[in-house]
Formats: C-alpha cells, structure tokens, sequence
C-alpha cells in the first residue's frame, strides 16, 4: 500500500542478524513525538543517590532544580515562594503543593526552553534553560532506507485501536507521588539497546530506539522502578509491543514495559517501588527475551538510565 511495506521479511532478517535481544530498530512503539513538542519534557534527577524533594524552599527571587538539563533527562525544580502558575515555553506545568514540579526534556528538545513562574502579585520569575545535547548512538548504513518492517495487512487492521488504547491510557489523570522518587531499574542485566540510538540508511535517518533494553531470559520477573497507577495492562498482545504495560508515576511521567511474558497487575492497581509487576518475555517484535523500559514526560521521550542512573548488579 505504501513504500512502508517494501520488503518486510528482508528488513526483518536484517534486524535479526543484528539486534540480538532486543527491539526490532526500524518500527517506532508509539507514534514519534512532535519535535520541540508543546508540552514540557520530564525530569531526571542527575545525582542519582540525591533526595528527591529539593529542600528547603528558594528563596521568593528564584528557582531551584536537580537533574541534568540534556536531551532526554528529567528535572525536579521548586518554584519561586509565592508562585501562582508555571509554564515551560508557554505550556502549563503542575506544582505540586509543596512548590515542586517535574520537567524533562524530550530526546530531540531543542537547545534553550523558558521556565517562567507568575507570582500571586502578578510578577514573573523567568529563566532559560539550557538543554545539553544527547549523546545518541548512531550507526550509519550503506544501504537505502526501506521504511518500517511493521506493515503488513494484519497489522494495518489492528494498529489503530492499539494506538488508541495506548493514547487513552496516556490520557488518564493519576495522583501518585513516583515522580519525586529515586528510580530504579525494573530488572538488571545486559543492555542490548539503547535510548536515542537511531541508524541512519545513506543518509535518510530511521527512527530511533525509543527506550532501554535489557537482557535477562524469558521468566525473570521485572519490577516497579517507582511508586504509580497501572493505566494499561495488556490482555492480549500488542502487535508491536506484546504484552504491555504502562505504570504512570504523576505528573504526567509514564513508564511503559514492552514484550512481557505475564503482567502480575491490573488497571487501577496502585503500585510500590519494587513491586513486581510480572515477568520478561518476548511478545510482539522482539528478536529475544528482554525488558524494554520506556519513559516518557507527556509527549517527550526520556532516557531511563538518567533518571535511574548507574545499574547496580
Ligand atoms: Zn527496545
């Protein structure tokens, strides 16, 4: 139907010979963020053993943050005292009532955002940020560019409502305080895939891996990297992401788990840091048993290694 389904099983053996577990490189799990996207991105604390509530309260003149301001991290920033609202390039960004808040920064933001905070009196507090760039994996490939393994008939029929599933999952409001907390890994081992990575065919760039892989055998449980709500939980695999989970944490900070064996949760279930939620596998498009852990603040994608930093095994 489209240049997108050229040779499928050629681009699928392709990914085989190269990616062993992990996600298949070509094929997006979601739709791709919009660049320099409306909404502000997550945060990330860049001192991972830090506490996660920044203390004490700035002073009325300023902001206070942890985290690391780059493509793909999370920020936990307090706001000036007597702050009304707070927007991040003219978006609305929550405050919790303590006065902190949860930014981050989307894989592809652009170089500088403003932070502005309007106080009760009608004053504004501003401040640029500035966004380090990413140091993304990029592989270029001598060979043109055949567009996503993904469609085929079968999946053409079933796609929208999964993405539908996932957009009104995504849609749901939570309270939770995960957002606040030091992340942990959902499970240790071999990364196989990494956030950002993206190869590039003769100069035409594929979309880039959109989360974190690790590699453990098919069975090891995986675990919550923070306290959330469960707002989706397959019951029957995704064509792309197999059995899928997504834990929201507050604040608009979403964990999504792809290609699970067994989901030990349900919708509604609030979860606790370390809880196990079910067990690896490799559903859907996968080329072995392994966790991909994706992280997203609104529509931006984040890297979960900023935000849990060093994995300890
Ligand atoms: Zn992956």
């Amino acid at each position: 139907m489209t240049a997108r389904g050229a040779a499928p099983r050629a681009i699928a053996s392709l990914t085989l010979a190269i990616a062993a577990a992990g996600c298949v490189p070509a094929v997006a799990d979601s739709p791709p963020a919009p660049k320099a996207a409306a909404a502000p991105a997550a945060v990330a604390p860049s001192v991972p053993n830090a506490p996660p509530v920044p203390k004490p309260l700035p002073g009325p003149a300023g902001f206070a943050f942890r985290g690391s301001m780059i493509q793909g991290g999370t920020l936990i920033g307090q706001v000036p005292g007597g702050t009304r609202t707070l927007t991040l390039d003219g978006a609305p960004v929550p405050v919790a009532g303590d006065g902190a808040f949860l930014i981050a920064f989307d894989r592809d933001a652009p170089a500088s955002q403003q932070l502005v905070a309007t106080l009760s009196d009608g004053r504004t507090v501003a401040r640029t940020l500035s966004i380090a760039a990413g140091n993304w994996r990029i592989e270029n490939i001598n060979a043109p560019y055949r567009g996503s393994a993904s469609s085929d008939a079968e999946f053409e029929r079933r796609r929208p409502a999964e993405l539908a599933q996932i957009a009104a999952a995504r849609a749901r409001h939570v309270e939770s305080d995960g957002w606040r907390q030091q992340f942990r890994w959902p499970a240790t081992g071999r990364l196989s895939g990494f956030f950002g990575s993206q190869r590039v065919y003769q100069g035409k760039p594929g979309s880039y891996h959109s989360g974190t892989d690790i590699a453990v055998p098919a069975g090891t449980p995986f675990f919550a990297p923070a306290d959330g709500v469960v707002v989706l939980a397959a019951d029957a695999p995704f064509t792309l992401e197999g059995n899928l989970l997504i834990v929201d944490h507050g604040m608009g900070l979403t964990s999504a788990f792809l290609h699970c064996q067994r989901l030990d949760v349900k919708v509604g279930d609030h979860v606790t840091q370390g809880q196990q939620l079910g067990t690896v596998g490799a559903t859907g498009r996968a080329t072995g048993p392994h966790m991909h852990w994706g992280l997203k603040w609104r529509d931006a994608r984040l890297d979960p290694g900023t935000l849990a930093g060093p994995m300890a095994r």
